[in-house]
């Protein structure tokens, strides 16, 4: 059994949870809560294989909080870098933490981070409302060899489906041996979360 995980970053309202209830339920409920942040675990199949999926979804990202930045390179498999085409500094913010991640990563370990990061620039329904051109988030992408995609949890599931797919094989491809068991791994859960909290 293949174990994937994803961490799902970028500033706060930029529509991270619509995203992954979204790939998780096909549903798109509006609100989400934001208090707390969680790893949402399921089941699924990918070309065949069975895959335990686990999704981090923090409660706001604070750039500045370079520990936390740490313990979610050393957790995730892969990440999904999220802005709001409706908002620019979503997208500086996006920017900032892709180089940020790219620095820890080459600080802590030696796989290339750029890969696994899937640059997705939400909200494509509200383009009257665009502050960010998507050639913008191509370049951005393209620049740090990254993947790159725009769309709308709102409207759409199965482009949502698509990329969360997409980011799943390439994290897949950069699963690192980690220790087995239910124990170790609450371990590793505990230091993603005690560390946080500590640090609020
Ligand atoms: P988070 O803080 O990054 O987790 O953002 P949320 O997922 O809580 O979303 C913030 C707000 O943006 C909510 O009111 C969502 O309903 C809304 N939202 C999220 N994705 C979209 C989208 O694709 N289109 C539109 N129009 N609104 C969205
Ligand atoms: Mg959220």
């Amino acid at each position: 059994m293949n174990e994937i995980k994803l961490a799902v970053l970028g500033t706060e309202g930029v529509g991270k949870s619509a995203l992954i209830v979204r790939f998780l339920t096909k549903r798109f409920i509006g609100e989400y809560a934001s208090s707390s942040e969680c790893i949402y675990k399921k089941r699924l199949s990918i070309d065949g294989r069975q895959i335990n999926l686990e999704i981090f979804d923090p409660c706001s990202q604070n750039l500045e909080n370079k520990s936390s930045l740490i313990d979610q390179v050393n957790w995730a498999d892969g990440f999904v870098v999220v802005y709001d085409i409706g908002d620019r500094s979503s997208f500086v913010s996006a920017k900032t933490l892709i180089r940020r991640l790219r620095e820890v990563n080459s600080e802590i370990c030696k796989r290339d981070v750029t890969s696994v990061i899937f640059l997705v620039g939400n909200k494509q329904d509200l383009c009257h409302m665009r502050e960010v051109r998507e050639e913008e988030g191509l370049l951005l992408a393209g620049e740090n060899k990254c993947h790159f995609c725009e769309l709308s949890a709102a409207e759409d599931h199965q482009e949502v489906g698509t990329m969360f797919s997409k980011a799943i094989r390439n994290a897949s491809g950069n699963r690192r041996r980690r220790p087995s068991g239910s124990k170790s791994m609450a371990k590793l859960i505990n230091n993603v979360f005690g560390k946080r909290r500590k640090s609020v």
